[in-house]
């Protein structure tokens, strides 16, 4: 746990302000789209101008979630507000709107990442969550604003996307007590299953088979790694967030400890990674500037795909031998 202020100072800062900008990071996955679009529609249902400032569309795979609010325009930030960074605490995991996250009256961050920077006036910042989107359940509970199936929903998606659908070891008692009352939200969870899990287009599952094609098992199998080149994207007519989902797989061959996802693209190659049982991968992320959580992180290699596979293969080794 690192925060300078409660949830309640949060709650309380928030409950003045007239206009809130809410920054998820930059690749956001469902906790950052789903934390921001829970936080929003609370704080439009209180009565104010709030909306997620955005500097991507969003991701294919979560384009079903309710994004009324989502907006790329900077110009929305203007004025005076309160800015609210989630799921993430540095300004490099929201670098093109970093200037408006800081142009904030107080700029506020809420996050669950170790290797978080504590930016912000305000950070709470709580590692043994498993989601930013049980701390967002917390501040509107202590904030006294009840929660509808909207908010409940998008809540709801967080929570089964940094979990892994409640199979992961960040998840805890409290976990299951949040998403009990979701459903009482009466939240149509079988739809969003199926629309996280079972809605795999068949271009996403053939890039998977090229993707598996590149696959290579190192340290008597415990360490696993795959990339998707350029000419696999090209031949699908793919884009690399099409192979989301990927490192996954990788890590949930038996035996498999550590797993690593290589992907191309525009700022570099991004690397995902993801330990199962026993090991860690922030620490190796965090070595190569990028960051995350023990058992999934990430970092962005500025290099070739061949050289950054060498490079992630080396430090999975040597992890490995360190951890026998
Ligand atoms: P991903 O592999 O993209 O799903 O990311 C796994 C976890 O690591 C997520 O919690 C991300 O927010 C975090 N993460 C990924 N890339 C970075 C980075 N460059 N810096 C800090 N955290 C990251
Ligand atoms: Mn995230
Ligand atoms: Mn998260």
């Amino acid at each position: 746990m690192d925060s300078n202020a409660s949830l309640k100072e949060i709650g309380r800062t928030l409950e003045k302000a007239s206009r809130i900008i809410i920054f998820p990071h930059v690749n956001p996955d469902g906790d950052a789209l789903g934390s921001a679009a829970a936080l929003c529609f609370a704080m439009r249902k209180a009565g104010k101008e709030a909306w997620v400032l955005m500097e991507e569309p969003v991701p294919e795979y979560l384009s079903f979630m309710d994004t009324e609010y989502f907006t790329e325009d900077l110009s929305r930030a203007r004025g005076r507000y309160v800015s609210v960074c989630v799921d993430c605490g540095e300004e490099k995991r929201f670098p093109k709107r970093a200037e408006s996250f800081r142009r904030g009256e107080t700029t506020i961050c809420i996050d669950h990442h170790s290797t978080s920077g504590k930016c912000g006036d305000l950070y709470y910042i709580d590692e043994d969550e498993a989601a930013t989107a049980q701390i967002i359940y917390e501040l509107l509970k202590e904030m006294g604003i009840p929660l509808d199936r909207r908010e409940a929903e998008a809540l709801y998606v967080g929570i089964c996307t940094d979990t892994g659908s409640f199979k992961y070891s960040n998840t805890t008692a409290r976990t299951h007590r949040i998403a009990a009352e979701l459903f009482e939200r009466n939240i149509d969870h079988n739809s969003i299953s199926v629309a996280l899990y079972q809605s795999v287009d068949e271009k996403r599952l053939r890039l998977r088979g090229r993707i598996l094609e590149t696959m290579e098992l190192f340290s008597e199998g415990r360490g696993a790694v795959a990339c998707l080149t350029d000419e696999a994207l090209k031949e699908l007519s793919a884009s690399p967030d099409d192979g989301e989902g990927a490192v996954e797989m990788l890590r949930d061959i038996k035996g498999v400890e550590l797993a690593a996802f290589l992907k191309e693209k525009e700022e570099g190659v991004r690397v995902s990674m993801r330990a199962k049982s026993r090991g860690g991968v922030s620490e190796i992320a965090s070595k190569f500037g990028g960051g995350g959580h023990a058992k999934a992180a990430g970092c962005t290699l500025q290099m070739h795909m061949e050289e950054a596979r060498a490079v992630i293969i080396k430090e999975m080794e040597d992890y490995l031998e360190k951890s026998r």
